[in-house]
């Protein structure tokens, strides 16, 4: 029985996604929603793993299409 687990709630921000793999909603830690902006300005995808292992892509909704 494993008493140390960190238990210090991280606040997560909601991304509004569900994972396509295993349907759970993916929320980002504050301490990661910095990078995950910056990817997403810089080059409009970001990339969230999900609890089950799955790599999501996200895009930034006011990305412009060019092609
Ligand atoms: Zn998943």
């Amino acid at each position: 029985m494993t008493s140390e687990k960190r238990s210090s709630t991280e606040e997560v921000v909601d991304m509004e996604l569900h994972c396509v793999r295993c349907q759970a909603r993916l929320y980002v830690p504050l301490s990661q929603v910095s990078a995950v902006l910056a990817s997403l300005e810089r080059t409009g995808v970001a990339i969230l793993i999900c609890v089950c292992g799955q790599a999501q892509l996200i895009r930034s909704r006011r990305q412009q299409r060019h092609d």
